[in-house]
């Protein structure tokens, strides 16, 4: 008998009878013959309602109860999903992450799982229940304290979970149909894709598509295991995530690959600029690592060519807003060491990013990119690009109309809408 993992997102557990319907799909893999292993989100919007909750009784909460508090939210959906099952005439035992065995580093609010050790799972199993697991936390191997694995993160249990049970199939239940081309929110034409490779999943999840944590994607990518994205509110067949764009391709492959395989956006980064920054060795490691020490993950980073008659540069680069009063605090320090002129922060920005394994051997990619943007009226602030990846910075309000531009520019609308949006506030 194989075992199944599966993971119902916030959006497929809104309300009670959302939570029954969940349950029934979880019998139905039950009555088909598996043994099944389910990670469970909080219910709905009920972390953001959390965390606004943290900041009307604290503004700075500490990190370590502030995952106590967010841990409870996935406890509630264990629980409850855990009842609903046993009226359905099959018994389940609910698991918090540290009871499950989910092992992480120490740090608050984006732990990384390290092991899972899932002895009371497997006792679970053997006894003959459902085991359902509350995800996006683990405890700290190190301080032994409660963490949470970052927004999004029960995509990541659930792999981690499959990866340690060695299951057959791992299933992510969330409120569309798949991975689409586009966010089928701000994309009715997005087309569902079948299949998608690991690494073009990798660039859309760190682009902003959260249909996938990122985490998640890199864990299945290391120990290989496919991913069934789908929803838990259709039948429908979903998107397989797996293989590389380095796998040879069949042979007698007819069809030809395509060059993008979506338009990710992301409206969760700010932009800081240091203006006149003294052009001379040394001064760009200064600001960066003063970043680095302040634990801040930069994403886009650009130099401009000082100014002749000043010998003074500009350095701009895009961060996560949550990180951005960190990261002005940490320069705001280093203006006397080095002797910069000033700091511009930016957080109305958004960035749009084409992915696609088909780039790597089509030439004109970028050009046909940046003229659908002109063509909307999108002015480009920043670029950058990865072997499969190009993405702008543009202004936020732009964000809706670049998206579908470049979607349209490169033929990915589906002919009839497809894109069904069936829960979920989207927030
Ligand atoms: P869950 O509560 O199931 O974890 P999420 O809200 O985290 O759901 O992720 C699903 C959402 O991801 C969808 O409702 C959709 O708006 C968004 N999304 C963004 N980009 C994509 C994409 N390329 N394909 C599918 N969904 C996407
Ligand atoms: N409940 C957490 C969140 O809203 C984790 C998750 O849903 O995956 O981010
Ligand atoms: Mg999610």
């Amino acid at each position: 008998m194989g075992i199944v993992v599966q993971k119902y997102g916030g959006s497929s557990l809104a309300d009670a009878d959302a939570i029954k319907r969940v349950a029934r799909r979880i019998a139905e893999a039950k009555k088909d013959g598996n043994d099944v292993v389910v990670a469970v989100s909080a219910m709905g919007d009920s972390t953001d309602n959390l965390l606004d909750l943290a900041a009307e009784v604290s503004p700075l909460p500490p990190a370590r109860e502030l995952d106590m508090l967010l841990t409870a939210g996935e406890r509630i959906s264990m629980a409850l999903v855990a009842m609903a099952i046993s009226d359905l005439g099959y018994t389940a035992r609910s698991f918090t992450g540290s009871q499950a065995g989910v092992i992480t580093d120490s740090v608050h609010g984006k732990a990384k799982i390290i092991d899972v050790t899932p002895g009371r799972i497997r006792d679970a199993i053997a006894e003959g229940h459902i085991v359902i697991v509350a995800g996006f936390q683990g405890v700290s191997q190190d301080t032994k304290e409660i963490t949470t694995l970052g927004r999004g993160g029960t995509d990541t249990t659930a792999v981690a979970l499959a990866a340690a049970l060695h299951a057959d199939v791992c299933e992510i239940y969330t409120d569309v149909d798949g991975v689409f081309t586009a966010d089928p929110r701000i994309v009715p034409t997005a087309r569902k894709l079948d299949t998608v490779t690991f690494e073009e999943m990798l660039e859309l999840a760190a682009c902003g598509a959260k249909v996938l944590h990122l985490r998640s994607v890199e864990y299945a990518r290391r120990y290989d295991i496919p991913i069934h994205v789908r929803s838990s509110f259709s039948q429908l067949m979903g998107t397989i995530v797996s293989g590389s764009i380095n796998d040879p391709r069949s042979e007698d492959s007819t069809v030809e690959e395509p060059i993008i395989a979506g338009v990710a956006h992301d409206r969760s980064e700010a932009k800081i600029t240091v203006v006149g920054v003294p052009d001379k060795v040394g001064e760009a490691a200064r600001i960066f690592e003063a970043l680095a020490e302040a634990q801040i993950n930069l994403d886009m980073i650009v130099q401009n060519v000082s100014a002749a008659a000043t010998n003074l540069t500009d350095i701009s680069f895009t961060l996560p807003r949550t990180d951005a009063t960190t990261a002005m605090k940490a320069l705001e320090d280093l203006r006397g060491e080095i002797g910069f002129d000033s700091l511009l922060f930016d957080d109305k920005i958004g960035k749009i990013s084409l992915i696609g394994a088909g780039m790597r051997s089509h030439p004109g990619v970028s050009a046909k990119f940046f003229s659908a943007l002109a063509g909307a009226g999108v002015n480009i602030g920043m670029i950058s690009t990865s072997e499969i990846r190009i993405s702008v910075v543009v202004a936020e309000t732009d964000v809706d109309a670049g998206v579908a531009a470049a979607h349209t520019a490169f033929a990915l609308d589906a002919d009839e809408v497809e894109a069904v949006v069936y829960g979920g506030t989207g927030r």
